[in-house]
């Protein structure tokens, strides 16, 4: 930008844009960069000495917003105005979210579609990208004030089990923020870079990161060799965090102190009280306080036994992401912990316990991820040249064929910015568009698989079945963002689209696609061969039928009618679904129709070439 600024958190001359690290949080997002003198990586601080702007947007009579503290203040006495959680609607339909509407006090539509949710406030509709927006545009104000630099540059974060739709919905809000997003990276990822695991060359780690945030848990299991990383398994409850251990202490206040569940007010108090008491748990033995006049107290042992049920269900998810990723405990090299949960003394206590090893934890856990995407940053300013960094894709991508069958063209954990390419066919005789569909999944049948795309090559000119050359290429981008064409290469007719899918799948969706590829791995196998014996079966019979309609005069009585025979006995193993059957007897027809079909194409030949002039 050429100008020249003093960068209030380093105190450093600031001569460009400054690329910034955001973690967008359901509870919490903040900003971090490094540092140009030492290299660190630091949390952007307010002057109040906090890094943590609550991910709560409140929307006023006029439309006004405000964002963080503020907003969260407004939660109690506008409930209807003021937006929170609402990362978990990203990128999401009405149906993805519907059984969990009850978490949200604000109105979230149904607009009978497909397409994405909205949110109603004051009689305006607004999408999740929209209200994310705002959340980054303030990070984006403070930023600059902060640094006295332009932000326009940034790396966000998005969790390793967000699928395209949703980290496409995390972009476009940061571009509508007025931010350029050079790369959306994994939390579990930003968080092992922000401990420096994994960003040497021929590095070859396997750790854990445990994230255990205000509403949501997850666990990944990373595989980090030569700076990539690879999500060998993740899992965790979107609806369990420090919010539920709130919650398990106001029940516990609330019983004790006999007080209705009816009174908001009573029960808003109670939960703040049981947030501050849990916080302060974490480095003290014993909480005194009051709610309204009367004296609660709770000691850690009590505190314990309340939240030992979810901590519990953590420790049981890692157990089953492990199991996912095919490892025992003792493959994993480190576990990073991750999320303002991991303060709470117990979850360290069990996760340390169920892993039998030190945890990584010096740094602030609710700021961690920040950190690692401010690293990022640096990286991508060119900054740090001894990292390198690759992200891969998470699900196999391919086009639909013949029968229904996935055409894989970028397999499932793919190094990414990929390309790949493959050329198709048409199938009939003067066919001038082509259809391609483009699926994600891991099955065999595009049925099973997710559909994100469909683009239709059209203007092909006319040529025979099998005659034109259609290159489909795929082009993922560092983002994980697929770019699809189609070229006829006779012709030249292409056709491009970049894939932005209209509604995503819910993580149980993304996990059920994976678990089902191996469940099926070998029904799939035996599927395959019978739609590729088929497929071949019905060319077979349609090319017979073709050429008795085109050449019935050349042919003997008892040619045509053996021929209808072996094409009658082929129809039928096609409907009995029996591979070898069908094969079997696809031969057969070929054998049958072989010796005319090449005696009438032979005098065809000679025909044509008699009829030739030579000029
Ligand atoms: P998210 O990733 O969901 O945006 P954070 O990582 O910021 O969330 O974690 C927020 C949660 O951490 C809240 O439930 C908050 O109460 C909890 N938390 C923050 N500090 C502490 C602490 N000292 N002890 C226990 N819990 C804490
Ligand atoms: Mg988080």
């Amino acid at each position: 930008m050429g100008k020249v600024a003093i960068n209030l958190a380093t105190g450093s001359i600031q001569t460009e844009d400054i690329i910034v690290g955001i973690d967008l949080g359901t509870t919490n997002s903040l900003v971090a960069i490094v540092r140009k003198d030492s290299g660190e990586p630091i949390a952007l601080r307010e002057t109040d000495g906090l890094t943590l702007v609550p991910s709560i947007v409140h929307f006023d009579e006029y439309g006004n917003t405000s964002v963080g503290n503020t907003a969260k203040e407004r939660l109690l006495k506008q409930p209807e105005r003021t937006i929170y959680s609402v990362k978990r609607l990203m990128g999401k339909a009405y149906k993805d979210v519907k059984d969990h509407a009850g978490a949200f006090a604000y109105n979230v539509i149904d607009d009978d579609t497909e397409s994405l949710v909205k949110v109603e406030i004051g009689g305006r509709f607004y999408t999740p990208i929209e209200l994310s927006s705002y959340i980054l545009k303030e990070l984006k104000k403070r930023a600059e004030h902060l640094l006295k630099a332009n932000v326009s540059r940034a790396v966000i974060t998005v969790p390793a089990y967000f699928n395209d739709a949703q980290r496409q919905a995390t972009r476009d809000a940061g571009r509508l923020a007025g931010l350029d997003v050079l790369r959306i990276i994994n939390e579990p990822t930003a968080a092992s870079l922000a401990y420096g695991i994994g960003a040497k060359h021929h590095e070859d780690r396997t750790i854990a990161v445990y994230d255990l945030g205000g509403g949501t848990f997850d666990v990944s299991i990373l595989h980090i060799t030569n700076g990539i990383f690879e999500v060998l398994a993740t899992n965790g409850d979107t609806y369990l965090g420090g919010d539920d251990m709130d919650s398990a202490l106001a029940k516990h206040w609330q019983a004790q102190l006999g007080i209705e569940a009816g009174d908001k007010t009573i029960m808003q108090l109670l939960r703040i009280t049981a947030e501050e008491a849990k916080k302060y748990l974490s480095k003290h033995e014993k909480f005194e306080g009051t709610i309204g006049e009367k004296n609660v107290s709770i000691t850690v042992e009590e505190f314990n036994a309340l939240i030992k049920p979810l901590v519990d269900r953590t420790i049981t998810a890692c157990e089953n992401a492990l199991r996912d990723a095919g490892l025992t405990k003792d493959k994993i090299d480190a576990v990073v912990m991750v999320g303002g949960s991991t303060r709470v003394p117990l979850v360290q206590h069990s996760v340390k316990e169920f892993f039998g090893k030190e945890l990584y934890n010096e740094l602030n856990p609710d700021e961690v991820v920040a950190l690692g995407a401010a690293v990022q940053a640096d990286i991508l300013a060119g900054n740090n040249k001894e990292m390198l960094l690759l992200d891969v894709t998470p699900l196999s991508l391919g086009i639909e064929t013949m029968g229904g069958l996935m055409d894989v063209l970028i397999p499932r954990n793919s190094k990414i910015p990929n390309r790949a390419g493959r050329q198709y066919t048409t199938q009939k005789d003067g066919q001038s568009g082509m259809r391609i569909s483009v699926f994600q999944g891991e099955r065999d049948l595009v049925k099973d698989n997710r559909k994100l795309a469909e683009l239709n090559l059209t203007g092909i000119p006319g040529m025979p079945a099998g005659l034109p050359k259609v290159e489909v290429t795929f082009l993922v981008d560092a983002d994980g963002i697929l770019k699809v064409s189609a070229t006829e290469l006779r012709s030249g007719v292409a056709q491009t689209i970049e894939v932005k899918p209209q509604y995503g799948l819910t993580d149980e969706e993304v996990e059920r696609m994976l678990l089902d590829s191996l469940t099926h791995a070998k029904e799939d196998i035996g599927t395959r061969a019978l739609v590729e014996a088929t497929t071949e079966a019905q060319q077979m019979i349609d090319t017979t039928e073709k050429f008795i309609a085109n050449y019935r005069e050349s042919l003997t009585e008892e040619e045509a009618a053996t021929t209808v025979t072996h094409m009658e006995r082929l129809k039928e193993a096609i409907a009995a679904a029996d591979k070898d059957l069908v094969q079997k007897r696809t031969e057969e027809l070929n054998e049958v129709s072989r010796p005319y079909a090449e005696r009438v194409m032979e005098g065809a030949l000679k025909d044509a070439m008699k009829g030739k002039k030579i000029v």
